[in-house]
């Protein structure tokens, strides 16, 4: 192990590998070390959202996402029944992904790609990069830091050697129990702990041809009880499922009584081979800071929230994107000492906001108690309470399953290193995204050639869009020459883009977020480079 890197990452969960090969990806060295070995028997996320499908188009392992073993042809939607043999009370469509009409808003739709092919995958990635090493079966033990740099403990879990390793920045992506959050003492805020589900995993392959149900991926068993838990085909090649429900404090893998759950789910009595049962605790937490000088922090180490929306791995892939770029362009020379600084300003909102969502998504599961006796009826009144009840289930829990205004449409509201222009913001609809190329917003996708999206324009550099009309932008360009910012300038001839970017002038920066957009060239350019670049006007 080298004895200094410019990035150690702590953490090879989905976020420290996002993260190793974000950085891979831009030509910056960094270690990860992560105590597991990489394998993952019981995975927690199983879908990866239209933005991480977007990063994942630039990383270009995207084609990989859509060929991964979940099949083409197997639905995605959400079931609502009273149990997996029972009735139908409602679903929310969400097609096949051979069946997926093209999102307006975005080259994807969101995926299934359970974690235990998707880490691979960013493993793969991160590890095609020169500049990335990837050390498995290694511990963080301790770290400290001064203006300098970060020093760091490791220790070989198999050989028990132990390491000092200097590095100029440190990331803990080491989850919930976070040693990187708790040894700068950040504390979580929030509600806390707001249930204690149990995952039980069990392979049955032929279930979903047996109960006879149209096929779908999620399964809401709902009775008198109202709702209790779920159903997850994981793998259906494999016939891999998961079954959550939410239990008392108490109960343990050992005690859990997992037939009898079984039983409510199915219906039925139905011989399953077991897996795994894993328990933990549902939180609803942020940190009240994402680090602290030369140690950052990001994924389930800063933000735990509820799977409902699974807004989870996808908005620490956010994070990492987002922090990515900030420390290329410092370790590069041409960020400002403002810079890593606005990770925190801008990605904390969003951590809040996600798990506000994923919180009151799972009150509304948890809220829905039903107790019509018809249920189960099989005659014209069942039939009418279950029509009633399925409704009602599509509109309120079936929220969690709606949410393209969340995955697309956060903005870097505040940011210090956006330049707002003054115009109000869409509503902030989880269910609706409003296409907006305000400063701090996702720059939007629009097509611009065959299978070309304005969004591959991004990621390298800055980028500064001139649409039609748009002033000589050769000043803007100097100035960050002089201050060795990357910076491509790209004429869009479109009147479909130009209508969405709403101004002639756009600047996006290498996460794709807009910092600045104008009709006219700014009265001055470097102090605009500046601000976007995180320095105060005029500093190094
Ligand atoms: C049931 C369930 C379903 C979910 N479904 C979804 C979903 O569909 N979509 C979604 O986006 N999210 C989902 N999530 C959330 C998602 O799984 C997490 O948000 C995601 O795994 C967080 O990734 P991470 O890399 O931040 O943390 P983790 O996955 O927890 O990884 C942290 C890693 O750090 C390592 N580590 C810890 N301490 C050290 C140390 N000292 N030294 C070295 N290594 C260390 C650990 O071994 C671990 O591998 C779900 C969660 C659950 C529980």
């Amino acid at each position: 192990m080298q004895a200094h890197t410019p990035v150690l990452i702590v953490g090879g969960g989905p976020v420290g590998l996002a993260l190793a090969a974000e950085l891979g990806w831009r030509g910056i060295a960094c270690t990860l070390v992560e105590q597991g070995d990489g394998t993952i028997t019981t995975p927690k996320m199983n879908e990866v959202n239209t933005r991480s499908m977007e990063f994942c188009r630039r990383w270009g392992i995207a084609d990989q996402v859509m060929n991964c073993p979940f099949p083409g042809d197997h639905p995605l939607d959400a079931v609502f029944v009273t149990s997996l043999f029972g009735h139908e009370l409602g679903r929310v469509i969400r097609p096949a992904r051979n069946d997926q009409t093209p999102e307006p808003h975005s080259p994807y739709r969101l995926q299934a790609c359970s974690q235990i092919w998707f880490d691979p995958m960013l493993a793969k990635l991160a590890r095609s990069f020169p500049s990335v090493r990837l050390h498995y079966r290694h511990q963080l033990d301790a770290l400290s830091q001064d203006a300098d740099g970060v020093t760091a403990e490791i220790a070989d879990i198999e050989t028990g050697k132990r390491h000092r390793i200097t590095a100029d920045y440190l990331v803990g992506c080491d989850g919930a129990a976070s040693l990187v959050r708790r040894s700068l003492g950040i504390e979580m805020a929030g509600q806390g702990t707001i249930g204690y589900p149990i995952n039980m995993f069990f392979r049955a392959p032929d279930l979903l041809t047996r109960s006879g149900r149209k096929p779908g991926t999620f399964f809401i068993p709902v009775d008198r009880g109202g709702v209790w838990g779920n159903l997850r085909i994981i793998d259906p090649i494999n016939g891999v499922w998961r079954l959550m429900v939410d239990a008392a404090r108490d109960v343990t893998p050992e005690t859990v009584d997992r037939a009898g759950y079984l039983r409510r789910a199915l219906g039925r009595d139905i011989a399953v081979e077991w897996i795994d049962v894993n328990v933990w605790r549902r939180r609803s937490l942020v940190a009240e800071r994402y680090g602290e000088g030369r140690v950052l922090i990001a994924g389930d180490a800063v933000h735990q929230l509820s799977p409902t929306g699974a807004l989870g791995m996808n908005s620490g892939l956010g994070d990492a994107v987002d922090l990515g770029w900030k420390l290329a362009a410092v370790l590069q020379g041409w960020g400002g000492a403002q810079l890593i600084g606005s990770y925190d300003s801008e990605r904390r909102p969003v951590g809040e906001r996600n798990v506000r969502m994923a919180t009151s998504f799972y009150q509304d599961n948890e809220a829905f108690m039903h107790r019509s006796p018809a249920l189960d009826d099989d005659g014209a009144e069942g039939d009418q309470a279950r029509r009633e009840l399925g409704e009602m289930l599509e509109r309120k829990v079936g929220g969690e399953f709606r949410t393209l205004g969340l995955q697309l449409g956060y903005c870097y509201e505040n940011s210090p290193i956006c330049v707002a222009d003054g115009t109000p913001p869409p509503a902030d609809d989880p269910a609706t995204y409003t296409a907006n190329a305000r400063p701090g917003a996702r720059a939007p996708h629009v097509w611009i050639g065959q299978n070309k999206s304005t969004l591959d324009l991004f990621g390298r550099g800055f980028v500064l869009l001139r649409f039609p009309g748009a002033p000589d932008a050769v000043a803007l360009a100097s100035a960050a020459a002089a201050r060795r910012v990357p910076l491509t300038v790209i004429e869009v001839d479109q009147p479909d883009a130009a209508a969405i970017y709403a101004r002639r002038l756009a600047l996006v920066r290498p996460d794709g977020h807009v910092a600045w957009r104008s009709d006219d060239m700014p009265a001055e350019p470097g102090a605009l480079i500046d601000r976007v670049r995180g320095a105060e006007a005029g500093s190094a």
